[in-house]
């Protein structure tokens, strides 16, 4: 079969994928872009899918990250419900779902990653809302409302979104998580304890160090039953326990695969001619030393630009500090570099576990920076790890 030419096919139709088209029109006026989507919608954006779409500061027109006018304008051939399916890494050919072969001359990888499933038994595993994708959303919301309730599956940052903004629309929500308090990986425990302690005076039922060992569906209902014995009924169960890198592709096509799609410092794949970005690949991070692999917004914005730019020319070294943001009731964050409890840290608080900054140190050195209802410090931060201050209160003191 004839394959029709671009120089650039890019695989994955999320932040990603659309910020490296914008980024190779900057540099390449008239390259012929293909973007090759899976979902049928648009490029949309998700962070407004666990927050300002159930806030009503958003609408879903609003979410989009590019419209068929700029396609039209720039030559960006999009194609929604079209999966790449088998990489021909001689014939520089990409297969889809609909039986297409496309020819390009440089292809990104930006397939983001696919949500687990709890590790459950029971009937009812393929009716759990596993938040990730617009139709979920559009889906969870036609059930969400007064008189509802929801079990949430997960206290990390999807999973504490999810169930802030079910509360906040009137369902009633029991939270059902393994670790002692919310976002383990991320908080130190007095932090989490506390924010869960918000979540409470709102209403949310909290779960701790448990976890479901069956869901099940009778008469409209779903039936949880957890390892330590409870048994919760709700009219949804929602989960957010992670994803998985969308890395099949890569391997088939013989690509290096860790973690994630391994990538160097130009986002280039083991193969000069195919790069990777975005929620999917793995990158070394020279400010922190050793390889990443990062499921925030910022990094698919970021690593999409640039390896957009690579594809079309430029030769631009990735080496941004991690950066990530969430918002729970009245507790908004953004975070710099590695953001990890496990770590030693070091608070500054205003407010105790409300407002102030809380670095997270190795070896006496600032790793990472979680900014708690104190904003534009991020570069601050940035620069506090760059330099790899000797740090403790002292490094944050003086952010506020
Ligand atoms: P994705 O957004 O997953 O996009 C990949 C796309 O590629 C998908 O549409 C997929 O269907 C498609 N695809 C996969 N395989 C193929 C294939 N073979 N062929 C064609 N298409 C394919 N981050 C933050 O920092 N702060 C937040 O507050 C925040 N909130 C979030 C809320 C939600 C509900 C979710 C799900 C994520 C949130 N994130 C947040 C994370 C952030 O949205 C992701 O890191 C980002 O979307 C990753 O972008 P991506 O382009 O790498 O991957």
């Amino acid at each position: 079969m004839n394959a029709q030419a671009h120089k650039y096919v890019i695989v994955g139709g999320g932040l990603a994928g659309a910020s490296a088209a914008q980024a190779i029109r900057e540099l390449d006026k008239a390259g012929p872009i293909l973007l090759l989507c899976a979902e049928e919608h648009l490029p949309y954006d998700r962070p407004p899918l666990t927050k300002k779409l159930w806030f009503a500061k958003k609408t879903v027109e609003q979410i989009f990250l590019l419209d068929r006018a700029f396609c039209d304008k720039n030559g960006v051939s999009l194609e929604l419900g079209a999966k790449a399916t088998e990489i021909d890494r001689a014939e520089k050919t990409v297969r889809d779902s609909k039986g297409r072969s496309w020819r390009y001359e440089r292809l990104l990888l930006a397939t983001g990653g696919t949500p687990r499933k709890p590790d459950v038994e029971g009937n009812a595993l393929a009716q759990v809302c596993c938040m990730r994708t617009l139709d979920d959303y559009l889906g969870l919301r036609r059930q969400a409302g007064a008189g509802k309730s929801a079990l949430v599956i997960g206290g990390g940052f999807i999973g504490s979104e999810i169930a802030a903004a079910l509360n906040v629309n009137s369902v009633d929500v029991t939270m059902l998580f393994p670790s002692e308090h919310l976002c383990s990986r991320v908080f130190p425990a007095a932090l989490g304890k506390a924010v869960g302690r918000v979540y409470e005076e709102h209403g949310v039922k909290i779960l701790s160090g448990d976890a479901p060992a069956s869901v099940s569906r009778a008469q409209g209902r779903f039936l949880t039953r957890t390892r330590g014995g409870c048994a919760i009924e709700s009219d949804m169960v929602v989960a957010g326990v992670g994803i998985e890198p969308d890395v099949s592709l890569a391997k088939r096509a013989g690509l290096d695969v860790g973690d994630g799609v391994a990538v160097d410092r130009y986002l280039r794949t083991s193969d000069a001619g195919i790069y990777a970005a975005g929620d999917n690949c793995s990158f070394p991070c020279p400010a922190l030393g050793r390889r990443l692999r990062f499921e925030h917004w910022d990094n698919a914005l970021s690593q999409g630009r640039c390896a957009g730019r690579n594809m079309a020319g430029a030769r631009e070294s990735y080496d941004h500090l991690p950066y990530f943001f969430s918002d729970l009731f009245d507790f908004g964050y953004e975070a710099v570099g590695e953001v990890d409890s496990r770590l030693e840290t070091s608070a500054d608080w205003q407010k105790e576990n409300h407002t102030g900054v809380i670095t997270y140190l190795r070896d006496g050195r600032v790793r990472g920076a979680m900014m708690c209802n104190v904003w534009d410090k991020v570069e601050w931060a940035r620069g506090l790890i760059r330099e790899g201050e000797r740090a403790g209160s002292k490094a944050a003191t003086g952010a506020l």
